[in-house]
């Protein structure tokens, strides 16, 4: 019988709060109830916004609460050669194209086509999706600016991924944590527009790598936060895209501030390490987030 396996992906961009103490604390308590295996994995890609520090207060914050996980930690910096692997293949495929359109001008394009009366689709996140125009530049072009040191994003072509899979795709979440009972999700892949999966220095994005880790890993079983829900669509369809397993999903509760609002890693207030020494013990830290 193969183990379940669970994982907790935090990023070392900031410190842990208290949404992160649930998230790590359910994959635990999942873990135990399943006799399965917890990981931890460092996303750590943006190597602008993580940093060693975060990563440090990391496993300080999740030995202080009693998470146990196995060693060795995969850190996902150390593995860009896996994810270029990945890249070429999509490269080769043809399913992703080089993006050259700069934020502003990704703006000011949509600006104009919104003066002219047309409503510019956003992702989930608000984000306005890529203008479909370098897709249809010629070959030739797209080498001359690449030749030439112009900035771009690889792009995953949504529409001929969709097209590649050829059907529609959905996944499994678990009703609740006790994983009794699932139902099947339609993944909306196109809700996303065409995807950053790669920058010309790095050779992934969250999406890529958190579906390469996930099946190099052998994740059964992703539990992470209902703001992540969505984001399954996309992975659901790089999952299909390269031949990789899916896992089951849990999108649990989120955690939130005060004001009714999530949590971020500017809150000091709700900072792990902040509440630790103004006193408060890990079974404070569970009642708090409700476990
Ligand atoms: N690294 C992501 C985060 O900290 C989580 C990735 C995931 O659970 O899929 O938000």
């Amino acid at each position: 019988m193969t183990l379940l396996t669970f994982r907790f992906a935090p990023s070392p961009n900031g410190e842990l709060h208290l949404g992160h103490a649930y998230s790590a604390l359910l994959n635990q308590q999942m873990a135990k109830a399943a006799g399965g295996r917890l990981l931890l994995r460092i996303e750590d890609i943006d190597k602008t916004r993580c940093t060693p520090e975060f990563e440090a207060g990391i496993y300080r914050d999740l030995k202080w609460l009693g998470l146990g996980w196995e060693e060795p930690v995969r850190r996902q910096s150390d593995h860009f050669a896996d994810y270029q692997a990945v890249l070429d293949r999509l490269i080769g495929q043809e399913l992703v194209y080089p993006a050259f359109m700069s934020r502003g001008e990704i703006r000011a394009f949509i600006t104009d086509s919104e003066k002219r009366g047309r409503n510019w689709p956003r992702d989930p996140d608000g984000v306005p999706l890529y203008p479909a125009a370098d897709k249809a530049l010629p070959v030739k072009e797209r080498r001359r600016r690449i030749a030439e040191n112009a900035p771009f994003a690889w792009r995953l072509d949504v529409d001929a991924a969709m097209a590649h899979v050829g059907r529609d795709l959905s996944w499994t979440e678990f009703v609740d944590e006790t994983l009794s009972a699932t139902r099947q999700i339609e993944a909306r892949p196109r809700d996303w527009g065409d995807v950053i999966v790669a920058r010309r220095d790095i050779p992934t994005s969250y999406h890529l790598a958190v579906v390469v880790d996930d099946a190099l890993q052998e994740v059964s079983h992703v539990v992470r936060g209902q703001d992540l829900y969505a984001a399954t669509s996309m992975q659901r369809l790089l999952q299909e895209v390269l031949d990789l397993p899916q896992p089951a999903y849990f999108h649990h509760r989120l955690i939130l501030g005060p004001d009714g609002r999530k949590l971020s890693k500017s809150l000091g207030d709700t900072g792990l390490a902040a509440l630790r020494e103004a006193g408060a013990s890990p079974d404070d830290i569970r009642r708090l987030v409700g476990l």
